[in-house]
């Protein structure tokens, strides 16, 4: 087994408690969500080993596989990727929490099909912030009305927004972007919500993330590695 995983786990976890205390974050207020959506079973027994125990995938049916596994059965799965009524099924199953909420039909299902010997699916609703027609997420002024709809869904439970802004190596215009998903987050709580979890950041832009109050980074090519293209 090689110790790389290790040795990136181990410098993510600096950077990031690095980045907490360079942005007056309290310490051990950022969690680290490993994405492991490409790579092998091994990978993530390797991450294990090394203590990760919260797992981020994109592809449902790739999740509910690896989840069902015994060597990694202790594994915290986090379902992060775009949400298809098909699918559903499998995150209800086997995800702890899913970030990429972003219609009722979708949450509806995932309510009905969370079963009631299950723990509440912990959400987050996911938020187009950059506002391009191609990617997921609802429009900042759509996330109230959806939280208000999704309120008597008891089998699921609203903990906060996610963001993925568009690409930019810009460490301002990274920040500018993440400040307006913490505006929405504050004025929502502001409101009588009581959210607690800000997933944002990844590789190329978690420092910015932290800066601006993510609790929970996404990172992936840093502890795996580049994907291959698929
Ligand atoms: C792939 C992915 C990540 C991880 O991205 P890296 O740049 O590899 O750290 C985080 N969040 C989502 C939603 C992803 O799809």
């Amino acid at each position: 087994m090689s110790e790389i995983i290790c040795d990136n786990l181990q410098i993510i976890g600096r950077r990031i408690r690095e980045a907490e205390q360079r942005y007056q974050r309290s310490e051990n207020s950022v969690k680290l969500l490993a994405v492991s959506k490409t790579k092998p079973l091994e990978d993530i027994e390797e991450a294990m080993a090394c203590g990760q125990v919260a797992f981020g995938e994109n592809y449902a049916q790739e999740m509910a596989e690896k989840a069902q596994q015994e060597s990694v059965k202790a594994a915290e799965w986090h379902y992060i990727g775009p949400m298809q009524s098909n699918k559903t099924k499998w995150v209800a199953e086997y995800a702890t929490w899913v970030h990429s909420v972003d219609r009722l039909k979708i949450a509806k299902r995932l309510h009905e099909q969370r079963t009631v010997d299950q723990s509440p699916l912990q959400v987050c609703l996911q938020v187009n912030i950059s506002k391009e027609s191609s990617k997921s997420g609802l429009l900042p002024d759509q996330v109230l009305p959806l939280m208000e709809e999704m309120s008597t869904l008891e089998h699921l439970c609203i903990r906060g927004l996610m963001a993925i802004p568009a690409v930019t190596k810009d460490f301002q215009a990274q920040r500018m972007a993440f400040a307006q998903v913490r505006e929405l987050y504050e004025s929502l709580n502001a409101q009588g919500f009581a959210l607690d979890t800000l997933s944002m950041g990844m590789t190329n832009d978690m420092e910015a993330a932290i800066a601006e109050g993510a609790t929970m980074v996404r990172i992936g090519t840093a502890i795996f590695g580049a994907r291959l293209a698929i």
